[in-house]
């Protein structure tokens, strides 16, 4: 079964780093001066840690090739950059990127032998909260972040208080039940399971993430909407403007509207919403 995890990102800039960023700008005596490219080597740490997001993330199977700068250079072919097959401090930034923990390989919009719902109504349950918003936020954004998807398909979700669904939704930290432990703030946001019976179609959330309803932390409802999108049987996309692109990033959540890239990939499971 194809599990995504999401280890989305923040672009939050911190007041900090703006004064910074002016200070730094006063002092070359100008706010328009860019950043001069790093050019210091790439630290053992850092590699160690580019080791541990290829193997995670660009899984090879298939391909006879499969050494550390093959897969490089899948990474680098998967997130548009300019193929080199090596470790750069660009390359490096990507894989500091919060995002979903997911693998990239494979750039589907379905999940290999493209499972789906044999149903077009669907149950969820929310079996826990996060601290971190009332529970009518939480409410509120999970049954948002479904809406997304029932819009554009024939799906229809509704909410259970009590025993099994086929989406079980919960916030949780570390070592949770699955094979899939999380990591601490950061790094990984969230991971879905593919639809089928048992864990399929469960999405689970980091609770050492600070979750939000706004811009600040990560917002509840979007990494939510990207998750269902796996608990629906979709992969991650190589577009970037997609909710299946791998890393978070804050957009506008008033009158969202679902991306044409993910549009397609969902109607091409389920078919288009009959009006
Ligand atoms: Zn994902
Ligand atoms: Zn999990």
């Amino acid at each position: 079964m194809g599990r995504h995890h999401c280890r989305l990102c923040t672009r939050a800039v911190t007041m900090a780093q703006i004064l910074t960023f002016i200070f730094i700008s006063l002092f070359y005596g100008t706010l328009a001066m860019p950043a001069p490219p790093r050019v210091d080597p790439i630290t053992p740490e850092e590699r160690k840690t580019a080791e541990e997001y290829l193997n995670k993330y660009y899984i090879m199977t298939n391909k006879s090739g499969n050494t550390m700068a093959d897969k490089i250079r899948e990474m680098q072919k998967f997130f548009g950059m300019k193929v080199t097959g090596t470790l750069d401090h660009s390359t490096m930034d990507i894989m500091k990127t919060p995002r979903c923990g997911m693998p990239d390989v494979g750039a589907f919009t379905a999940f290999p032998g493209r499972p789906r719902w044999p149903s077009n109504s669907l149950t969820y349950r929310i079996l826990n909260f996060t601290p971190d918003l009332p529970r009518n936020v939480v409410e509120d954004s999970i049954q948002k972040a479904l809406n997304v998807w029932s819009a554009v398909t024939p799906l229809r979700f509704s909410k259970v208080q009590a025993g099994n669904a086929d989406i079980l939704i919960q916030f949780s930290r570390q070592l949770h039940g699955d094979q899939s432990a999380f990591d601490g703030p950061s790094g990984v946001l969230a991971h879905a399971y593919a639809p089928g019976g048992g864990i399929g179609g469960d999405a689970h959330f980091d609770e050492d993430e600070r979750w939000s309803n706004n811009r600040s932390g990560f917002n509840l409802f979007l990494v939510a909407a990207h998750e269902f999108g796996h608990s629906l049987g979709l992969g991650h996309s190589t577009d970037r403007s997609a909710l299946m692109f791998p890393t978070y990033q804050f957009v506008n959540t008033n009158n969202f509207r679902l991306p044409q890239d993910d549009v397609n990939g969902i109607q091409s499971l389920y078919g288009r919403r009959q009006q």
